[in-house]
């Protein structure tokens, strides 16, 4: 299993915290040192360890425990956002160029599966309907060479070959206008690695990105080397400048290091997985995905999710008892309409409140919209005029200030005064209703 050990050193997180009612500062120091624990032995690097620590810490005490959910079902939640925050929250597609061919230059260490790469990448965008083109520059290992021309056959992809005594710069140069000739989408550039960086390999792939201008610079890194992965896509970022790093080896028994550190470290995203030996065996680097995978609590996480789902509700509900209890001032008109906005859903809200009828999706786009307005005008008041809409009611000048100051209209700034007072009315009708159940006056 993919990440086993980490799997198993987290699993012994949660379980610090079966039985517990609660999530405290004192009860999560185990949990923590179990987290830590595991990570560091998976060999993520050490100030990405503490990140990582610090952030799940902060959010395990410092948001509440969800109702209906246990406290280690909690943790796996908080732990899993952020191992999806760590490895990028977004995906990180391939780029594509606009005009003309996209080049792709391959680099890194001999041996990580950089030639295994070229053949996969091929195969992988053929099915995405791309014709490709390798280029073999190589140039200090025959054998490579002919390594990438039996793939290619294999894929079903011309390979550019100029033999061992042409510079790879101008071979990377010459595949480029011969795939141009042929009128391919995409040239996948081949170099030569070493067993360690050395200054030649790095001005030569200069001199290749200088010859080509390569629409994406993808380092080729080896699962296995853990944290060293992440080093290298470092030091490669400084001394070349990629795009991004292509992790191989993710299936055997690699830790979990890697993925998880190169981001973080390099500030360089992760692009496409290598998970096998097959041509099939590469695809695209999905951090929740990995995150899920690394956890294996799928229907945890899902629990969980519905969970939040469910408060988000009971906030509403909430919401809806202030507003009637209230005396109602702009600061809790802000705090209404910003609630409302967080929640992303103005219906369901007014949907709850007995008394204010149905309302049509565009009345809700409207409203939606209006939020936006009522914030602006509401923060351009002083804090007095906030607590007493009556001064604005009463003052044309004032009115105005606030449109300069909030850049509405005069006739906005007064539709939202009318507005906060037509709600005080409503809702003493409706407290009248609820409370003495007598038909309401609707005065409004
Ligand atoms: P290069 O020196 O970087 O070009 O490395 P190669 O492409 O020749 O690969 C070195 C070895 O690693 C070969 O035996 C490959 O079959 C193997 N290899 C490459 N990618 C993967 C992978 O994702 N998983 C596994 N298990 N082996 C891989």
């Amino acid at each position: 299993e993919m990440f086993g050990q980490l799997t198993s050193g987290l699993e012994s997180a949660w379980n610090k915290l079966k039985g517990e009612e609660t999530l405290t500062k004192e009860n999560i120091v185990e949990p923590m040192r179990e987290i830590r624990r595991a990570l560091l032995e998976a060999d993520v690097s050490l100030p990405v360890v503490r990140r990582f620590v610090q952030a799940v810490t902060d959010q395990a005490v410092g948001v509440g425990l969800i109702p209906g959910v246990k406290p280690d079902q909690q943790l796996v939640k908080i732990v899993h956002d952020e191992l999806v925050n760590l490895m990028g929250k977004e995906v990180s597609e391939l780029v594509f160029a606009k005009s003309g061919p996209t080049i792709i230059l391959l680099a890194g260490l001999q041996g990580v599966g950089k030639t295994t790469v070229c053949a996969k990448l091929a195969f992988y965008l053929k099915k995405l309907d791309k014709s490709c083109m390798l280029v073999a520059g190589d140039i200090y290992r025959p054998a490579a060479i002919d390594q990438l021309s039996i793939l290619g056959e294999q894929v079903g992809v011309p390979v550019y070959t100029a033999g061992t005594d042409v510079k790879p710069a101008d071979i990377a140069k010459q595949g480029l206008q011969e795939a141009k000739r042929q009128n391919v989408d995409v040239v996948i550039v081949d170099t030569a690695g070493r067993l360690q960086i050395d200054k030649a390999m790095m001005d030569e792939l200069k001199e290749v990105k200088r010859a080509i201008n390569p629409t994406e610079v993808l380092l080729v890194v080896d699962a296995m080397t853990g944290q060293e992965a992440a080093a290298l896509v470092t030091t490669f970022n400084l001394e070349i400048g990629i795009t991004g790093a292509i992790l191989t080896k993710l299936d055997g028994d690699s830790r979990g290091g890697a993925a998880l550190s190169v981001k973080e470290v390099a500030g360089k995203p992760i692009k496409l997985v290598g998970r096998g030996e097959r041509l099939e065996d590469l695809e695209p680097f999905y951090p929740d995905r990995m995150a899920g995978r690394i956890l294996g609590m799928g229907d945890v996480l899902s629990f969980v999710e519905k969970a939040q789902e469910v408060m988000r509700q009971e906030d509403a509900e909430d919401l809806q008892k202030k507003i009637m209890s209230a005396k109602f001032d702009f600061n809790d008109f802000l705090k209404q309409t910003r609630a409302v906005a967080r929640m992303g859903s103005v219906s369901r809200v007014i949907g709850m409140i007995p008394g204010m009828g149905k309302v049509t999706p565009a009345q809700i786009r409207e409203a939606e919209k209006n939020v936006k307005n009522m914030e602006a005008i509401i923060e351009a008041m002083t804090p007095e005029e906030r607590e007493k809409p009556e001064l604005l009611a009463e003052s044309p000048t004032r009115r105005k200030r606030i449109a300069q100051n909030s850049g509405k209209t005069e006739q906005q700034v007064s539709q939202l005064v009318a507005q906060l007072f037509q709600m005080r009315v409503r809702m003493k009708n409706l407290m009248g209703m609820m409370e003495g159940g007598s038909t309401p006056a609707l005065s409004n």
